[in-house]
This record gives structure tokens, C-alpha cells and sequence, in this order.
């Protein structure tokens, strides 16, 4: 289950981000999550509330921005949505193609309460 580590790096990212010793909380984690990076938002909300107690981030939320996926087809260019792997282009049915966009996994802030 890879969103437990994903929620584990969540988590450490954001307690690195906190000075060491202050008593704010987290209250919010905003993450930018890729359609096509395989991750199941649904698990990884849950692996994150199951591990974050005790924590600086007991009381904080996931806020998940979802990037579409994106792909240019190499053979005639279209660009076109790609919502799983192995779409082919709708233009030429050519399975040549470069995803430009939706392998993203990036935590974009991390809101704290003092
Ligand atoms: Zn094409």
C-alpha cells in the first residue's frame, strides 16, 4: 500500500517545515496530486488520519488539488486529457505519446496555528 509511505512523507515534510521545539499545530496541508501518479486520494486521507495522532499534524487536513493528465501525441501533436495509462491518441490512435502533465506529487503549503 504506497499511500501509507506517501502519507509517511506527508507527515515528515511537514514536521521538518515547523521549527524544531515550537508548540504550533498544522492545520492544513495543501498537495497537488496527479491524476496519472496512481495515487488513491481515498487512502491516502485514510493512511494519513490513522498515522497522524500525537503528531504536530493530529488536527490538520488534507487539502488535495488534482492535476488532470495531460499527453502530446508524438506522430501529429494533439494534446489531449489522458485520464489512465495506455490512452492512445484520439486524433491518430497512436500509442507514441508524451505525458506533459498528471505525475505530479508535490505538497504546495503547510498552514500552522500558534
Ligand atoms: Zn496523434
Amino acid at each position: 500500500m504506497h499511500e501509507l509511505s506517501i502519507a509517511h512523507s506527508i507527515l515528515s515534510i511537514a514536521e521538518r517545515a515547523v521549527p524544531a521545539g515550537s508548540k504550533v499545530a498544522v492545520t492544513a496541508v495543501s498537495l497537488q496530486i496527479g491524476e496519472l501518479s496512481s495515487i488513491e486520494i481515498e487512502s491516502l486521507e485514510f493512511a494519513f488520519s490513522a498515522i497522524r495522532s500525537g503528531t504536530l499534524l493530529e488536527k490538520a487536513e488534507l487539502n488535495i488539488e488534482i492535476i488532470p493528465g495531460e499527453a502530446a501525441c508524438s506522430d501529429c501533436g494533439t494534446v489531449f486529457h489522458m485520464d489512465s495509462f495506455g490512452t492512445c491518441c484520439p486524433h491518430c490512435k497512436s500509442f507514441l505519446v508524451k505525458i506533459l502533465k498528471g505525475k505530479e506529487l508535490k505538497v504546495l503549503s503547510i498552514m500552522v496555528d500558534e
